[in-house]
């Protein structure tokens, strides 16, 4: 059961229903008309439920998806130089992308013009120092922390429960399967979950709607042309300088990965991406099987520029319609949180917006602001999944240059088409 483009149009569709629901209850109570009982009681209660679905995945989900990224670690030989190769350019990579995505947050300044209260009476602006940030990362009880939803907690409890798994030899192995089994029923919820979408992103633009007007949609828009201008810059852009300063052409290399972005794009799955990915950049762009058998499962696993991208916009984005600081320390746990649950984030459709509230969570942002991204998230999803993709194709190059074991003659083998350009 995947996700299709039927599905994608009927959540935009509902997208807009809900919007113009949304005014028209909007004028309704200006008129004096009071339909607050439906406003309340079905529309909120509407949209909370559909949160609540996604909230109640976020524990176990981070939990299972850490693991299993840190047990592909010990599948992939990470230790071994061509893993720490990879990390450090998945590193270099993420970073950028994050950086990225906060000037074009800054450019377009997101969400600065919408006026959200919430009903969260949390201190939602509360930033630890950063040794209190180290004191808190290690839980006394990882039972405590999941019921808390204490993020940070989970995700070191994961990490260090997942080396155990990989330590433990055989037994490990067992435990390692569990867990990937577990996390494919994990992304299987999802995907149900997306069924659901169009009818939760219904209320839930409905509320907005509401409560904001028109205002809404051209908020929503910046947020949504930020974040592609981000992913583009981030493809065109630093893909291409780091291909130029390995001395391989950009030009082939986006030649030549073409249409295995466009089928992540179709899938939104950089998962289900993994076979056309490796075909492309084994025998098109010439990089040995040994290295592309390592690297795109293993970046597929813990590297996604793309969904970076969109949760650090994201982030920022609720952040300013709620008007909340977000401080220096502010930024560097959502960079540090982003770059750890790359980890937590299951190259699946819509995970990234799961992994979105553990952020959020951890900077005591409001979960509710969820509402503002949700509904023109499939659109980004797939477009993210085809950076995430190409990012992985694009390390994967490097580390096969870097290593003497990529094929010159068959990268800049090239068809007529475009030796002309
Ligand atoms: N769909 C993305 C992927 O498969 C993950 C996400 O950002 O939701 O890479």
């Amino acid at each position: 059961m995947g996700i299709n483009n039927t599905l994608t149009i009927k959540i935009l569709v509902f997208m807009f229903a809900g919007f113009f629901l949304g005014l028209l209850v909007r004028a309704l109570l200006s008129f004096g008309i009071d339909i607050s009982y439906f406003l309340d009681n079905v529309l909120v209660i509407g949209g909370d439920v559909f949160l609540a679905l996604f909230q109640m995945l976020v524990v176990p989900m981070v939990f299972v998806a850490i693991v299993c990224g840190i047990c592909s670690f010990e599948r992939s030989h990470a230790i071994s130089k061509m893993g720490l190769k990879s990390l450090f350019l998945f590193i270099i990579t993420t970073t950028v992308a994050i950086l990225l995505a906060i000037i074009a947050a800054g450019i377009f300044n997101v969400g600065s013009e919408m006026q959200l209260e919430t009903v969260n009476k949390m201190p939602l602006s509360y930033m630890p120092s950063l040794w209190q940030f180290i004191h808190d990362v290690v839980p006394s009880n990882p039972i405590k922390a999941m019921a808390e939803s204490n993020m940070l907690q989970i995700i070191s409890f994961s990490v260090l429960f997942g080396i155990g798994i990989n330590i433990s030899g055989e037994h490990g192995k067992k435990i390692a399967a569990f867990f990937y089994d577990l996390n494919a029923v994990g992304v299987k919820y999802i995907t149900l979950l997306m069924y659901l979408a169009p009818y939760g992103v219904f209320c839930l633009m409905a509320v907005l709607a509401a409560s904001h007007g028109f205002k809404l949609i051209i908020e929503m828009l910046e947020y949504f042309v930020a974040v592609l201008l981000a992913l583009f810059l981030h493809a065109a852009f630093t893909f291409s300088m780091m291909l130029y300063f390995s001395k391989l052409s950009p030009k082939v290399f986006f030649h030549k990965i073409y249409s295995t972005m466009l089928f992540a794009f179709g899938l939104s799955s950089s998962n289900a991406s993994i076979p056309i990915s490796l075909d492309a950049v084994e025998h098109q762009l010439g990089v040995s099987k040994r290295v592309a058998s390592f690297v795109i499962p293993f970046g597929t696993s813990i590297n996604k520029n793309g969904t970076a991208i969109m949760q650090s916009i994201a982030t920022l984005f609720i952040a300013n319609a709620y008007h909340i600081n977000i401080s220096l320390m502010g930024y560097v746990i959502l960079f540090l949180m982003i770059v750890f649950i790359s980890l937590g984030t299951v190259g699946a459709p819509g995970v990234g917006l799961v992994t979105l509230i553990v952020v959020l969570k951890q900077l005591g942002l409001p979960i509710e602001g969820m509402a503002l991204v949700i509904g023109i998230d499939r659109l980004l999803d797939m477009v993210r999944t085809a950076v995430n993709v190409t990012g992985n194709a694009m390390v994967a190059c490097l580390v096969g240059q870097s290593e003497k074991q990529l094929n010159h003659e068959v990268y800049h083998k090239i068809e007529a088409s475009i030796s002309t350009i």
